[in-house]
């Protein structure tokens, strides 16, 4: 059974809703994908409902990389009060939200948004905080005895927003006088915090129950490091049974997405892919595909160079396996990559490394899909498998332009470049040019004969394919010869390689 529909069986409701989070506090990296997509698939599964909780309440913690200096003032303010980078959203939050947005829109992913600062302005939080407060003794105690440090004596479970400095977490809660947490600020300011307004927040470790009480969440995807002994998620359960008087939901962890060769992807240490320049380079169900097609406590190496050739590769083979009624798993997995539907017919495709090299030797689109109907490769001019194929397009060049490495990246000189060819590299061009003589213009014909040819005239065979790519490419590396030479119009080639002779 797929992972999916394995977790959905675990869930005790019949129509559940499952949680997932997001903290808008830089741009919303590809690792984020995989929390909001594990959601989204056991939410498919279990035909339940899927909500994405902002944390844009959270205060900003420092200043990032990304930020200009101004930004300095702004730590410790919650992240719906600072402005936004660009100008042109409601506030800082919504910046890094926006994007992600609409990437998820893209990406097939049906959820209801709720933002935690609008939450709070509700008064959604207003019942939990109060029973937090009147029980801070024991939330206290949960704390120390599952993460096995000392609170301060004046720990408080509710962090009031500072009225005269804007900021959460540098005040001292010096009394309760329901519903007001009266404080003392760092910054010299003494004043009081409306538990029913969106004047303070609880403390992370109260927050996460609270919102699975408030919302009655039944399931929730979250990290590994939440997870981690003595971590929130040890904190989480007790404070819902013991404090809120409910049960916790079930639980999914999952592993972090890696960046082959650059570790966990991370805002804070840049290495990380947005997943919206995600998007430019697959189509949405290929990343789809590559959450699906893992288990969730399994990591994932994720290769932005050719890795992304390997992944293509293995969604098309399991489209495959889908079309032909194949293993139950892999299909399922299929049925979960897709944006919407599955497509009723079995998409006809031109193979993605193909591809990768038409896209280079063709400017025009429409020129790439007619040699592709009369090689046969694609068998009937349908609308919608012409529209994939543009998608895909638009992806392969994006990718070649920003993460493709050098060996696939070529271009094709429309005139002779300057070369310099000895007798034995004429020779064998020439022997070559005639031996096309009724060849079939297929890859593996044409990489057949260059070996002829080579033994025939006793050139060197390196030699005799960087031949080609000197007269093509004006270098001396390039695509696998014989494809690409397939992929050229014969015309093309044969005038190419006379001329060559001859110069
Ligand atoms: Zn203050």
């Amino acid at each position: 059974m797929h992972w999916a529909d394995v977790e959905a069986e675990k869930i005790d409701s019949k129509k559940p809703l499952i949680a997932t989070g997001e903290a808008p506090s830089g741009p919303i990296h590809l690792g984020h994908i995989r929390e909001v997509l594990t959601g989204e698939a056991i939410s498919r599964a279990s035909d339940g409902d899927l909500i994405l909780i902002v944390d844009s309440f959270d205060p900003l913690r420092r200043s990032y990389p990304f930020l200009d200096d101004s930004y300095v003032d702004q730590i410790g303010k919650p992240l719906s009060e600072i402005p936004c980078i660009c100008g042109e959203h409601d506030n800082y939050a919504e910046h890094f939200m926006e994007p992600f947005l609409e990437s998820l829109d893209e990406l097939g992913v049906d959820l209801k948004v709720k933002y935690a600062h609008e939450m709070y302005a509700k008064g959604d939080y207003e019942d939990a905080t109060r029973r937090m407060i009147e029980n801070r003794d024991k939330v206290a105690k949960i704390i120390e005895e599952e993460t096995g440090r000392e609170l301060d004596d004046d720990w408080f479970p509710y962090n009031p927003i500072c009225s005269r400095c804007g900021e959460i977490g540098n005040t001292a809660v010096t009394g309760f006088d329901d519903p007001y947490v009266i404080y003392d600020c760092g910054c010299g300011y003494a004043g009081k915090a409306d538990i029913r307004k969106a004047e303070g927040k609880l403390a992370w470790r109260g927050d996460w129950p609270a919102r699975w009480w408030i919302l009655g969440i039944d399931c929730e995807p979250f990290g590994k490091d939440h997870f981690a002994s003595g971590g929130s998620w040890d904190t989480g359960k007790r404070i819902i049974k013991e404090i809120l008087g409910s049960e916790p939901p079930h639980h999914v962890v999952y592993e972090w997405i890696q960046l082959k060769g650059e570790g966990p992807m991370s805002s804070s240490t840049g290495v990380a892919i947005k997943t919206e320049d995600m998007l430019k380079m697959v189509c949405p169900e290929v990343l789809r595909f590559l959450i699906m097609n893992s288990k969730p406590k399994t990591h994932i190496d994720f290769d932005p160079g050719l890795g992304i050739l390997d992944l293509v590769d293995e969604y098309d083979h399991t489209e495959d396996i889908y079309f032909e009624g194949g293993d139950e798993d892999r299909s399922r997995t299929y049925e979960l990559s897709q944006v919407e539907k599955v497509p009723e017919k079995k998409p006809q495709r031109i193979p993605y490394r193909h591809l990768v090299n038409l896209v280079q030797i063709y400017e025009d689109r429409d020129a790439i899909w007619d040699v592709a109907l009369n090689t046969g490769q694609i068998q009937e001019d349908r609308k919608e498998d012409h529209e994939r194929f543009e998608e895909r397009a638009d992806k392969v060049k994006f990718w070649l332009e920003n993460h493709a490495p050098d060996m696939v990246k070529f271009s094709l000189k429309k005139e002779l470049p300057p070369v310099d060819l000895d007798e034995d590299e004429k020779t064998f061009l020439e022997s070559y040019l005639k031996s096309l003589e009724g060849c079939g213009w297929k890859g593996e014909d044409l990489h057949r004969l260059v070996h002829e040819n080579a033994d025939e005239t006793g050139i060197n065979k390196g030699k005799a394919f960087r031949s080609f790519y000197k007269i093509l490419l004006g270098k001396d590396k390039g695509p696998r010869l014989g494809r690409f030479l397939s992929q050229l119009e014969e015309e093309f080639v044969k005038q190419r390689i006379s001329e060559a002779v001859s110069s």
